[in-house]
């Protein structure tokens, strides 16, 4: 870490071991270290947004030098430092216990990696969920590598206008508060490969983030020695339109082979973590055929060690560019292939579709034996959308599978409930979570202190908000009613419903709406009252979400709604992470079928929060009667979203509100708390991303790293 050595000013030699710590993320699911950072300066801690890096280059020396003579930080640093070296070589991992022998690596490819908000390179729900794949696969021991693309601008920062419409800022954040270690090439030249677009030599650079015992190589082309067109394409993520975004696809499919292979890392099998990554096999197509091999042989290769997964239920969703961009992006590379031009963007068409155009997920599926959707009802639906591949079978025998996605539980799980379970579960429960009927035992946590718990939660969510708007009230809003907007009026004692994610059309942010009067008669009940807090991004360039936002956050500064509704701006994981655990109830609306999964009501759930949701992505299969509930399925020829919201206030009515303030002599919800309960349970049990890399790696890595042909039928 010679690099992030140089960015801090001084570090005693007796906790030189920060640096360690602060440069490889497994700090952030680890309490402990969180704990030793925290002990160094708490206020510092808190005013850096829980950036190590950033704290140790603003600490007080003096402070430093007085916790390298405290004995009672020093023991908990050791402590630490034995954990976090266990946690990086111990050789009794799960992976190696199940699959002794295979010791190549796993290269997973995706467009974003979500670890931290203190590395702001991801937009949402794709890059957090990789971000929790890596993690999970470090604890598991699972040898993965990642590959993904740097963005000097990350995604945007949220600034609304007091009329509610989102503008975008890009500001460039600052690489040297980041983990980040720039590698070089050979004989020091600052680029590790060369691939060729539009004619030109692009020089790829690649930045080294460590993840536990994973790495994950960022590619940068951001270099003098580039065309100017050139170096922005790392700079943002998912803007540009489509000739920016074919341009990044190819650095990050042919770039990262080529930076992997001049890292030194030879993997056993790849992943390509939805369609973006998909010239990754093409290029390695072309590497086979360059050492002899033919077109086909070089494709039956690559599909035996190939692993796909598809995220998106919508055709539009998925990329694809018209052959000459491709071509031309591309240029000679396709004469390498060793087969006719068009056998070559064959790998790439649709027969479903007329139009000659390069589809990134078809040319994916094409190259990989083994094809998975991120649910089993997102399976079903990628069976059907891609049947037109296998012509010649009917729908269910269409070998696309389905691995249902899962939350990292150390990154999700409050500090609180985890040492709840501590006390219920006794210390070291993380290591028996495998075990059957583990679980269940949360059924019998004392009401009590889960009642307790939760109350804490969400007075740590409401103070949050209120620092937040206390804040950008200060530095920037000009105008009293963006504090009301913004959160300032919620009250701790009040029912609480979150609702955050991306402002798709989709996800239906303003359903709750379509009822002024229900909804009125609901927020402002004098005896049960209710309040919603929203929070989520638009697309900088989905016009349509952008009015939806801008609708919703409309009611925020109606007194009618007495401040019951609340925007907080600039969704991030460290406002996720409050979310999450401080709502009482989390809700879901998509329109069904169009949520591939959706992860952030299982985050919600490890916390015991139930969920509300309409029967789409996870909630179709996680949904058991008491863990939450369900808007019932749209009947044929209802309109889906008329049904959807009347049922959505029903149950709101009816049953969710009176249900949370049904109190015992006690004062407690009984009923309610059993609800918080199985949601804990069932996610435990089922929605981690540890099962969820379990599943990779039995049905998926394994046999693709051992290089097994499958039976599956071939497309065509
Ligand atoms: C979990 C998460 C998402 C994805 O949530 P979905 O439920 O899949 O929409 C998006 N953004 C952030 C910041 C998250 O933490």
């Amino acid at each position: 870490m010679p690099q992030a050595r140089a960015r801090i000013p001084y570090l005693p030699p007796r906790i030189g071991g920060l640096l360690d710590l602060a440069t490889n993320l497994w700090w952030s699911w680890s309490n402990e270290a969180r704990s030793v950072f925290r002990a160094i300066d708490e206020p510092l801690w808190h005013l850096v947004r829980h950036n190590p890096m950033e704290l140790l280059r603003r600490v007080d020396p003096a402070r430093l030098a007085a916790r390298a003579a405290d004995p009672g930080f020093l023991a908990q640093f050791d402590r630490v430092m034995d954990a976090f070296s266990r946690a990086l070589t111990s050789s009794d991992t799960w992976f190696q216990t199940q699959q002794p022998g295979l010791t190549r690596p796993v290269a997973y490819f995706c467009a974003e990696f979500g670890l931290h908000s203190s590395v702001p390179i991801y937009s949402g729900g794709l890059g957090i969920l990789a971000g929790d794949h890596l993690k999970a696969a470090s604890d598991l021991g699972v040898p993965l590598v990642g590959v993904g693309l740097f963005y000097t601008k990350g995604y945007f920062d949220q600034r609304l206008r007091i009329d509610g419409w989102q503008e975008d800022s890009d500001a460039a954040f600052d690489v040297g508060s980041t983990p980040l270690e720039r590698l070089s090439g050979h004989h020091g030249d600052p680029w590790l490969a060369v691939v060729e677009t539009f004619g030109r030599p692009v020089h790829v650079a690649a930045w080294r983030m460590q993840v536990g015992r994973v790495p994950v190589y960022l590619l940068d082309t951001n270099l003098d020695q580039n065309d100017p067109s050139d170096r922005g394409l790392s700079g943002k993520l998912y803007a540009g339109g489509p000739a920016m975004r074919l341009r990044q696809e190819w650095i990050l499919g042919v770039g990262g082979v080529r930076v992997l292979r001049a890292a030194g890392v030879d993997p056993a099998a790849w992943h390509a973590n939805e369609g973006h990554a998909a010239f990754m096999m093409v290029e390695r197509v072309r590497e086979l055929v360059a050492a002899g091999r033919s077109f086909g042989e070089a494709g039956d290769e690559v599909r035996r060690t190939s692993v796909f997964t598809t995220h998106t239920p919508v055709p539009a969703g998925h990329d694809r560019f018209s052959v000459e961009e491709v071509t031309g992006c591309g240029g000679d590379f396709w004469n390498q292939l060793g087969t006719s031009a068009e056998e070559a963007f064959g790998l790439g068409s649709q027969p479903d579709d007329p139009s000659p155009l390069f589809h990134m997920t078809a040319a994916a599926i094409r190259l990989s034996a083994r094809v998975n959707g991120v649910a089993q009802m997102h399976g079903g639906v990628s069976r059907a959308l891609w049947q037109g591949l296998w012509p010649q079978l009917p729908v269910e025998d269409v070998p696309i599978g389905a691995v249902t996605n899962g939350v990292h539980l150390q990154t999700w799980m409050s500090a609180g409930m985890r040492s709840l379970l501590d006390r219920h579960l006794g210390e070291g429960w993380h290591e028996r979570v495998d075990q059957p009927g583990l679980w269940e035992g949360v059924l019998t946590l004392d009401d009590l202190e889960l009642w307790a718990l939760r109350a804490e939660m969400k007075h740590g969510l409401m103070s949050f908000i209120r620092e937040e708007a206390r804040r950008r009230w200060a530095e920037r809003w000009k105008e009293a009613a963006h504090v009301v907007g913004a959160g300032t009026l919620l009250n701790p004692d009040v029912f609480t419903i979150g609702f955050a994610r991306r402002f798709a059309t989709y996800k239906r942010a303003s359903l709750l709406f379509s009822d002024f009067d229900r909804l009125r008669d609901l927020l402002v009940n004098p005896w049960r009252p209710v309040q919603i807090i929203f929070a989520g991004k638009a697309h900088p360039e989905d016009h349509p979400g952008k009015e939806i936002l801008q609708q919703v956050y409309s009611f925020t500064r109606d007194p009618q709604l007495q401040g019951r509704v609340a925007f907080v701006e600039d969704y991030d994981m460290h406002l996720a992470h409050r979310l999450i655990q401080g709502v009482d109830l989390w809700l879901n609306v998509p329109r069904v079928p169009l949520e591939a999964c959706g992860t952030s009501g299982m985050k919600a759930a490890f916390n015991a929060v139930p969920q509300l949701s309409t029967l789409d992505g996870w909630w179709a299969e996680g949904y058991m009667g008491l863990n939450g509930w369900a808007v019932p399925p749209v009947q044929p020829g209802e309109d889906a979203d008329a049904a959807d919201g009347e049922r959505l206030y029903g149950l709101l009515e009816e049953q969710v509100v009176p249900m949370f303030y049904r109190r015992s002599a006690r004062g407690l919800p009984m009923e309610w708390l059993q609800r918080m309960k199985h949601a804990l349970r069932i996610a435990g049990e089922r929605f981690s991303a540890r099962r969820m890399v379990q599943d990779y790696v039995s049905g998926y890595y394994a046999p693709a790293m051992r290089g097994e042909a499958t039976e599956h039928a071939r497309p065509i």
